[in-house]
């Protein structure tokens, strides 16, 4: 991987978040200057020896994604999923920066466990990762884990989550959000009470009952939001609410933004397209929590996004072996993959219909999470124009090609891809992560 450290690159015609095309010079790991569109040759004036002239003509050029919501899987279940599969699957979906949740085994409820995550994304070296720090021990939603030693540890961490469990004490979630306040912290809060949703199959509604599934209420979502709106509101911290997927919670975060809180929300592209409906093939690919809603709920979801009440766009790629997945539907493990789609999704969903422009998928999928996830505030604002100076941290998309997904070309180890046999829109041709390419020509380097 380091073959190319040092190594400058023109980015010839390319399109900067849409506009007009330019020559782009990434050198020295930030983005060096701008030329006019292809007035830049191999060997031409100004440009530093072993320059590499590639052909980006009509590419469009995004800062490279961060997703607030990826598992890794690593370590403890290897076989779905690790530090270097995942990433690589990242950054050929153009992202730089993924936040590992922290559900794995063990879970990283420690300074240790985070520490070696991240140390094994250094050394992937395909995209940043950023351990996510579980915010009770165990995940048990007991007492709270060394959130302190964490956010101090080489790791860094800022985000703190129990995702695939919610933290339901009241008293616990006050206690976190006061406490992560000392080191600008957030707590991302996977909302789903569990009374309400005990042995729960997919959404509660019309389809669960001519199923006969045990429906996953709405409003098991919602109460949680609402309750930690307060709670945030109550203490002056900071809540993410992770997968919003129903139209009641985009309501609920709407309300608590007009009320001045600190909450952000994520929306996954799974919840952007698809339905509950799919459900009624009892394929477990379609299972996932929180479950698929309906139609309506999709269009509440994209509006909330378009007018920034959702925040970003996170994929909760969830990798899951075949033997967890491939099974019946109320044994199998909820979770879909989504670092390889993610962008297709919004493209299909959100920028082919004109809800978001290029700024905007670059607001909604790179700035918005680096903000709420804590990266470095400046380098953050500066790509949000890939200017000069700005960290060559930068992905090329080829918007106009659909593709078959095909699970076995997928560099994820598992194979549980919603999209299996259906044709999304764009694909990502080229990935840079501070002036180092990690994808060229769709494959990685
Ligand atoms: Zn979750």
């Amino acid at each position: 991987m380091g073959r190319s450290a040092g190594t400058s690159w023109v980015l010839r015609r390319v399109r900067p978040l849409g506009g007009d095309p330019v020559d782009v010079v990434l050198a020295d790991g930030v983005v060096a200057a701008w030329r006019p569109a292809g007035s830049t040759h191999a060997g031409a004036g100004g440009l530093p020896a072993g320059t590499t002239v590639l052909d980006t003509d009509g590419l469009i050029l995004l800062p490279g994604l961060v997703d607030l919501h990826t598992h890794l899987r690593e370590p403890g279940r290897e076989d779905a999923e690790t530090v270097a599969s995942g990433t690589r699957a990242a950054a050929l979906g153009g992202y730089t920066t993924v936040f590992a949740m922290a559900n794995t085994n063990p879970v990283a409820d420690t300074a240790g466990v985070v520490e070696q995550v991240w140390r094994l994304g250094l050394d992937a070296g395909h995209c940043d990762v950023r351990p996510v720090g579980a915010v009770t021990v165990g995940l048990a939603g007991e007492r709270l884990a060394e959130l302190g030693a964490m956010a101090s540890s080489a790791a860094g961490v800022r985000v703190f989550s129990d995702d695939g469990h919610c933290v339901s004490d009241a008293l616990l979630m006050r206690r976190a959000l006061e406490y992560v306040k000392a080191f600008d912290g957030v707590i991302a809060q996977h909302a789903q009470e569990p009374r309400l949703t005990e042995n729960a199959q997919m959404n509660e509604g019309t389809v669960a009952a001519r199923l006969g599934l045990p429906g996953w209420p709405a409003v098991a979502e919602e109460a949680i939001i609402a309750r930690d709106a307060l709670l945030a509101g109550h203490v002056g911290s900071r809540l993410h609410v992770c997968h919003v997927s129903t139209a009641g919670s985009v309501e609920i975060i709407r309300w608590a933004k007009a009320k001045g809180w600190n909450v952000t929300a994520e929306v996954t592209p799974h919840h952007l397209l698809l339905t509950d409906d799919l459900v009624c093939s009892f394929d477990p690919v379609y299972k996932v929590n929180p479950p698929l809603r309906t139609a309506e709920d999709v269009a509440a979801l994209r509006a909330g996004l378009a007018d920034g009440t959702i925040d970003c766009v996170a994929t909760d790629h969830a990798p899951h072996a075949l033997e967890d997945k491939e099974t019946e539907w109320a044994a199998a493990r909820p979770g879909m993959l989504g670092l390889e789609t993610a962008l297709s999704v919004v493209i299909e969903t959100m920028v082919i219909p004109g809800r978001l422009d290029w700024a905007g998928v670059a607001e909604r999928m790179a700035l918005a999470p680096a903000r709420i996830g804590g990266l470095p505030r400046t380098a953050a604002e500066v790509w949000s124009s890939i200017a000069v100076g700005a960290p060559a941290t930068v992905t090329l998309l080829d918007p106009a090609p659909w593709r078959m997904v095909e699970p076995d070309a997928l560099a994820s180890r598992s194979r549980n891809t919603p999209y299996a046999g259906r044709s999304l829109p764009g694909t990502i041709r080229a990935t840079f992560l501070r002036g180092r390419p990690t994808v060229l020509d769709g494959k990685i380097v």
